[in-house]
């Protein structure tokens, strides 16, 4: 008895939504398409700003304190 060994060539899968990569020539690999590239990209991108800390406000020359003289 001999077991037989599928023929199908063992496709990877996007990590993005799972669709089937080519894997020849393509420049997005691992992923199926640029826009599963760039939306995995852009979630850890996100990430990174995000723990980067609060964005403190502009310091302005005390511009709030001078009072322009009437007139
Ligand atoms: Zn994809």
């Amino acid at each position: 008895m001999k077991v037989g060994v599928p023929s199908v060539a063992r496709r990877p899968r996007c990590p993005r939504c799972r669709a089937f990569v080519t894997w020849n020539g393509n420049p997005n690999r691992p992923f199926c398409s640029l826009g599963c590239r760039l939306i995995d990209l852009g979630g850890w991108l996100d990430e990174r700003y995000r723990i980067a800390g609060p964005e403190l406000p502009d310091d302005d020359a005390g511009a709030d304190d001078r009072v322009a003289p009437g007139g």
